[in-house]
């Protein structure tokens, strides 16, 4: 087994699995588990409850940025927007899918992430984790393009509907994959050299298994 700090860097659309696949990473392998999905959510939560709408969220951030620091949950970081932490169901609900896409393709909203997203990996460090293992849409490409390993997550698009409607959710997940994927800055894109798994074909253990024997921690 490897003493190295890992940086696994985890990308997908959504119901892809990337929260049950970096989960188990972060339980088995002692890593700090980062969602970023989460804090893009946090970002609209805050705006929708400033009464911000995505049009003026430009102007907004360019008079007012909140500040960013993090919480440590067991395993999990949790992004603090001005001293305020969103508890999950609140960032999954109808009104946060609906307009997350939209903000999360505003400039402003993507380059205060970024370094608060790269210090992740401080954060992990001075925590004393073994590694990071953090995942989103730009991960691979923008956020951690040198991680040790750079997983791409695909699925057949009726198993990824069936699994948010179990969650309970009300997601147009095509719709915000059309606005991921289409945005000029940071898109949804398989990064060069990146690990592509389809989770419609495999159990979890067997997506663990190869993303653990590729790290040789298998
Ligand atoms: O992963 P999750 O479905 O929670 O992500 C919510 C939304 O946040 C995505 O649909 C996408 O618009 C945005 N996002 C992003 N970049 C990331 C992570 C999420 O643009 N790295």
């Amino acid at each position: 087994m490897s003493n190295s700090f890992q940086i696994l860097a985890i990308d997908g659309g959504a119901g892809t699995g990337k929260s049950t696949t970096a989960s188990i990473l972060a339980d088995r392998l002692h890593l700090l588990h980062v969602d970023t999905g989460s804090h893009y959510r946090s970002i609209t939560k805050y705006l929708t409850e400033n009464e911000i709408s995505p049009d003026s969220v430009q102007r907004f951030l360019a008079e007012s940025s909140p500040s960013l620091s993090s919480q440590i949950e067991g395993n999990r970081s949790l992004l603090s927007v001005d001293g305020h932490i969103y508890p999950p169901a609140s960032l999954r609900t109808k009104e946060v899918n609906h307009f997350v896409s939209h903000v999360a393709s505003v400039a402003e909203v993507r380059t205060l992430l970024f370094d608060y997203q790269r210090g992740q990996i401080e954060t992990a460090k001075e925590n004393s984790f073994s590694g990071l293992v953090m995942e989103g849409r730009d991960i691979g490409t923008v956020i951690l393009p040198d991680a040790d390993l750079k997983i791409f997550l695909v699925a057949d698009q009726k198993i990824r509907e069936s699994r948010r409607q179990s969650d309970g959710e009300v997601d147009k997940i095509s719709s915000r994959d059309f606005l991921d994927t289409s945005r000029s800055i940071a898109p949804l894109k398989e990064s060069e050299g990146s690990l592509r798994i389809d989770t419609s074909q495999f159990s979890i253990e067997d997506v663990y298994a190869a993303i653990a024997n590729k790290i040789g921690m298998g």
